[in-house]
């Protein structure tokens, strides 16, 4: 019997479900908009929000450290909160802020006196943490309650403990299907029915009673057609009665509990309040253009898919696609009510539709997904052929423990099984195992338990794959084209999955490699968008990393999430993201982003000489695996800043081959061998990843973008001339207006001009590196030793140690007061010069007469003089501060923004 004949009268409402995700609810321009995509809708509607982006998120991280001890510093925040819902209200709302508001303060007071009360008992119950947290959707779904009616639409907020129930636990609940169709169905539809709108928070529901008596008798086998109450026995029935005596009650309602359920969990509200009302349709509205063949922020090149089978779809939510919570199907299975995933950027979009239809069959698969975080173990033995249930045995122990097996594979001699298993579940499961085969393992018969860890597993999914030949075979060509190990393979039990397990740091380039492998990008639905912002992450946290970090951390005050800032953009949408930092010895990570204080504390730390691996939250790992395990996160559109002066070439590599994009302010990687700064500028094209360099020459001086847009007017640059060190230009002015050459340059070494051994900036290396970077622009085709460079060190004092040299620093001043002198008689100073041409580079002090445009250069700004066709007579001239943390940073800043586009 079809569920229209069961429930005529939902389904004759042809109630629609419209969901919107914390992308769409990050403001109160996404409210207003969110108000205009419900009114153009005519069918009756049920609206289920999410708390705004980002807020669940500080609300866990309030909850962690108040349950710590820190029951202070969490205020700022709580007040950030509540300003931000405010100001939600106002913009979304005008003239319907009262009760709104009031709902606010109460939420935010009782968020304070809850995280107090934390921080005295030292202790978070899972109970407590839902609690706190459920108050991002409640508040949420109040404000657009209120936007609507300001936009003339009947809504009302619906408390979602009256709607959904679980099963629990706290924390992951598990829905009661029986109890939520039922509830859902009595307080909805007569609203429906009215033309009101019901607006229902996501992602909570009513958790079961304390008694914990309750049944959890589900409906998924139950026959439909039989009425709901005839299926109610014992405490279920009990527990039904008072849900539906108690509706309308406020105090029944206040005593229920509220669970969360899981992560992402407003997917799964959408999809019981439309499974229980026989919805017409479902739309999930998300900041993507649907459900694409692939995380958009892993494959670039994803595409929409147009419609997708509900089985597929299911097994891709399961299997770790980000963009469905993991169980959101499971109450639509098997009935008519397809779920689209929708743009919220452009609603007249057709998105994705997931339903029972069966289309796009050139495509065998046509999704993938993958989870991190994965270890592999292995029971292996040769006594372990024919020596039954050893399987059996593995697997009910794990049960038994508590901990999900996500792949299995055995190998066709059973001479061992492997399964994946989340890595922080792995020395368990390991001891577990180990203590139920201790006789076959002391017998011989098993070797033992093997755990691997640093894995990830990738799922490829399509329902057409049962039906053709060769898929497996064409998955494992890709990968091993792209040189990938694979650690484990299975065909999932779904025959519509297969799956592998690889390293986490391949675990990208196994996605990309089999997304071109099928094809995937042709599949017919539109490209991604970009996303809302973009994951930087710092090589070196030193004087310019920390000047970055700072401000970084500034912009974060006009924006939302963490650690954020706004490009100043006329619409302000670039956001930049501090999401990680990564030094010599640790690294530290937040992939929603370093807040201000982590950067704060951070930049303290290493001010005191500490690692980043010894800093709050530090990590100790040298960095080629640090930057292996962000990468094995999901970062949107990330950048890698390298402000080291490392010779860094393999991990910008590494940054580029993970799908990041380069911001350069170390020098070394350009300045090496040419091969190995062509070979960068190749492998970055073949990516099609961007490798930008600003802040290598210049500090935040728009040189390269000057060379570029010359260029780029069709003019040609014939030789680039300039003044690139701050310190040589500081020491030379000084001796200019008369300072003996040992004094000044002890005044540039007090002001922290100089490198700790100043001759590493007299012996002219570092400029010299430089005009290498712009002689390739050039097409130099030189090695470093071609570079002429004249070095400010007599022969003499070389080999020094540092503080002979300066002991002996006077010794060279009679001969610079000679230079200077003889300088100024001819009306001319004394500049050091980089010059550079296609054919060569010299560096090196040079006498300028006034004609010259370095001649009236002063302190420690740089200048850099273009002389072009056009430009032949007089040269193009940038002049500017060219050095120190705060400038340098800035450079790299705008090279960031480039990046974003
Ligand atoms: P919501 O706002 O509804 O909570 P989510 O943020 O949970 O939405 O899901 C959307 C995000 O999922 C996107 O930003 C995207 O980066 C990520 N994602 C991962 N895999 C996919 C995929 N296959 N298709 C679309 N988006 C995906
Ligand atoms: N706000 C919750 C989360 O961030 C639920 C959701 O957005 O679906 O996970
Ligand atoms: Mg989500």
């Amino acid at each position: 019997m079809s569920p229209k004949k069961v429930f005529p009268n939902a389904r004759r409402l042809g109630i629609e479900v419209h969901k919107f995700g914390g992308a769409s609810l990050a403001d109160a321009a996404a409210f207003r908009r969110v108000v205009e995509i419900v009114k153009t809708r005519t069918q009756p509607r049920i609206v289920v929000v999410s708390a705004p982006a980002g807020v669940t998120d500080v609300l866990l991280g309030l909850a962690t450290r108040a349950a710590a001890g820190d029951g202070e510093s969490g205020a700022k925040e709580v007040a950030d909160l509540r300003a931000r819902y405010l100001e939600i209200l106002r913009g979304a709302a005008p003239r319907h802020t009262k009760e709104a508001a009031g709902e606010i303060a109460r939420s935010m007071d009782e968020l304070g006196r809850l995280l107090s009360s934390l921080a005295v008992l030292k202790e978070l119950t899972a109970r407590t943490r839902d609690f706190i947290v459920s108050r991002g959707e409640r508040l949420s779904a109040r404000l657009l309650a209120a936007a609507l009616s300001a936009g003339g639409l009947r809504a009302r907020y619906v408390e979602a403990t009256e709607v959904i129930f679980t099963d629990g636990p706290f924390g992951g609940a598990s829905p009661n299907l029986m109890l939520t169709d039922m509830a859902a169905r009595k307080l909805l539809r007569p609203l429906c029915a009215d033309g009101i709108i019901p607006v229902v928070p996501g992602f909570i529901g009513a958790a079961p009673d304390e008694s914990g008596e309750l049944a959890t008798d589900r409906v998924d086998g139950a026959r439909p057609g039989v009425p709901a109450q005839v299926r109610l026995r014992g405490m279920d029935l009990r527990r039904a009665q008072s849900v539906l005596g108690g509706h309308g009650d406020p105090s029944r309602v206040a005593e229920r509990a509220v669970a969360t359920l899981g992560r992402g969990g407003t997917d799964l509200t959408a999809t019981l309040l439309g499974r229980a009302l026989s919805a017409r349709e479902i739309s999930l509205w998300k900041d993507v253009p649907g459900l694409l063949t692939a995380d958009p922020r892993v494959v670039p090149d994803a595409r929409v898919i147009p419609q997708l089978h509900v089985r597929e779809a299911a097994e891709l939510a399961y299997y770790g696609a980000k963009v469905l919570h993991p169980r959101a199907l499971i109450p639509v299975a098997g009935r008519a009510i397809p779920v689209f995933v929708r743009p919220f950027a452009d609603a007249t979009a057709a998105g994705t539709e997931i339903s029972a239809r069966r289309t796009l069959d050139r495509y065998p698969v046509k999704a993938l997904s993958a989870v991190g975080g994965q270890a592999l173990l292995t029971v292996a033995g040769n006594g372990m052929l024919g020596v039954p249930g050893i399987a059996g045995r593995t697997f009910e122990a794990l049960h038994r423990e508590g901990i999900s097996i996500s792949l299995i594979s055995q190998s066709s001699s059973e001479q061992s099984i492997c399964f994946s298993i989340p890595e922080g579940a792995a020395r368990r499961a390991r001891a577990r195992l180990s203590e139920e085969f201790r006789e076959q393992i002391a017998r011989g018969e098993i070797d033992g338990i093997e755990a691997q860890s640093g894995l990830a597993t990738v799922a490829v999914v399509g329902i057409g794959m049962a039906g053709h030949l060769g898929i497996a075979a064409r998955v494992f060509a890709a990968l091993a084209e792209a040189s990938i190990n694979i650690v484990a393979i299975a065909q999932g039990s779904s025959e519509l999955n297969i799956s592998f397990v690889v390293a986490a740091k391949d675990v990208a380039a196994a996605q990309r490699a089999v997304h071109a492998a099928f094809q995937l990008s042709k599949i017919g639905g539109g490209a991604a968008t970009r996303a809302a912002h973009t994951d930087a992450v710092l090589l070196g946290f030193g004087l310019i990393g920390r000047a970055l970090a700072k401000i970084m951390a500034q912009g974060q005050g006009k924006t939302k999430g963490n650690g954020t800032a706004s490009a100043n953009g006329a619409n302000g949408a670039s956001k930049l993201r501090l999401v990680g930092a990564i030094d010599r010895r640790g690294y530290v990570f937040d992939p929603n982003g370093l807040s201000p204080r982590t950067i704060a504390a951070l930049s303290v730390a290493k001010q005191d000489g500490k690692s980043l691996a010894e800093a709050p939250g530090g990590r100790s790992s040298a960095p080629a695996d640090a930057l292996a395990a962000l990468a094995e996160h999901a970062l949107s559109d990330p950048i890698l800043v390298d402000v080291t002066a490392d010779e860094s070439t393999p991990l910008i590599r590494q940054a580029l081959g993970a799908g990041m994009d380069v911001v350069l302010a170390n020098k070394r990687p350009l300045s090496g061998p040419r091969s190995d700064s062509e070979a960068l500028a190749a492998l970055a094209a073949n990516a099609g990843r961007r490798l930008l360099t600003e802040a290598t020459v210049g500090a935040g001086l728009p040189i390269f973008d000057t060379h570029r847009k010359l260029v780029e007017s069709g003019d040609r640059v014939l030789k680039i001339e300039g003044c690139l060190s701050g310190t040589l230009g500081f020491v030379l002015t000084e001796v200019e207006r008369g300072r003996s050459f040992s004094a000044a340059l002890r005044r540039a070494m007090e002001l922290g001009y100089t490198e700790p051994d100043p001759r590493d900036d007299l012996s002219g290396a570092d400029v010299g590196r430089k005009a290498l970077i712009l002689g390739r622009l050039l097409a130099f085709a030189g090695e470093p030793q071609d570079v002429a460079v004249e070095s400010l060190v007599p022969a003499a004092m070389r080999a020094l140690p540092r503080d002979a040299f300066l002991a002996h620093l006077d010794d060279v001043d009679p001969d610079w007061s000679r230079r200077a002198a003889a300088a100024k008689a001819k009306g001319a100073t004394l500049r050091y010069v980089a010059t550079v041409t296609k054919e060569r580079i010299s560096v090196g002090l040079k006498v300028v007469g006034r004609a010259s445009p370095f001649f009236g250069l002063k302190g420690t700004d740089n200048q850099v003089a273009f002389t072009t066709t056009r430009y032949r007579k007089n040269p193009l001239v940038i002049t500017g501060p060219g050095a120190g943390p705060a400038v340098t940073a800035a450079g790299v800043l705008n090279d960031m923004l480039r990046v974003r586009g």
